[in-house]
């Protein structure tokens, strides 16, 4: 398998994924293969982290998501695996933070998102997992389940008008114009 990472406006990733069945070898290659996308997607940038990464972002569409071990460290290059991920319960408060997309080129958002989550998967030798996660790690599970279920960040925020920011070339976000540059962007909405 080498795939490669899709981006906006491609319309697979409005796609819902399929459950995966099996845990079979094909799986252990598309798992391979979206760890190997985000960690060549990470050393191409200067400011920013492969935090993580859904099958159909490589145009796979099969539940399965990978997920840094250590967001703060970029030398540990390890992920954990969630194979047919949900979320069983939202808790905590909605907060808002800044969250970019390997799909979504360039462009930033300020997202809210709960607090807190419960998650139930299975890792990448079938064996159940059940996590609670809180803050940023909370937020990323959230991005992370929307993409298995055809869901964008920027679609979460598509109609507020305070919400979008691009990343400088220093590594700063600055806001950007709603009405000129995010409103009828082709790249971002789907058009029917
Ligand atoms: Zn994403």
């Amino acid at each position: 398998m080498n795939k490669q990472l899709i981006t906006l406006p491609s319309p697979d990733l409005r796609e819902r994924s399929k459950k995966i069945g099996l845990i079979s070898s094909d799986v252990a290659d598309l798992i391979s293969n979206m760890e190997t996308v985000t960690l060549e997607w990470e050393d191409s940038r200067d400011h920013e982290v492969g935090v993580a990464l859904a099958a159909v972002q490589i145009g796979v569409l099969q539940r399965a998501v990978v997920i840094r071990k250590d967001f703060n460290d970029k030398q540990n290059r390890e992920f954990k695996v969630f194979i047919n991920p949900e979320i069983t319960k939202y808790e905590g408060e909605i907060v808002y933070d800044y969250e970019g997309c390997l799909s979504v080129k360039d462009i930033y958002g300020h997202v809210p998102r709960y607090s807190k989550v419960r998650v139930k998967a299975i890792d990448e030798h079938g064996k159940e997992v059940r996590t609670t996660a809180e803050g940023f790690l909370a937020r990323v599970f959230q991005h992370e389940i929307d993409h298995t279920n055809g869901i964008v960040f920027v679609d979460r925020i598509h109609d507020d008008e305070e919400a979008f920011f691009v990343l400088d070339d220093d590594g700063k976000l600055s806001a950007l114009d709603y009405e000129t540059e995010i409103k009828n962007n082709e790249q971002l909405w789907q058009t029917e």
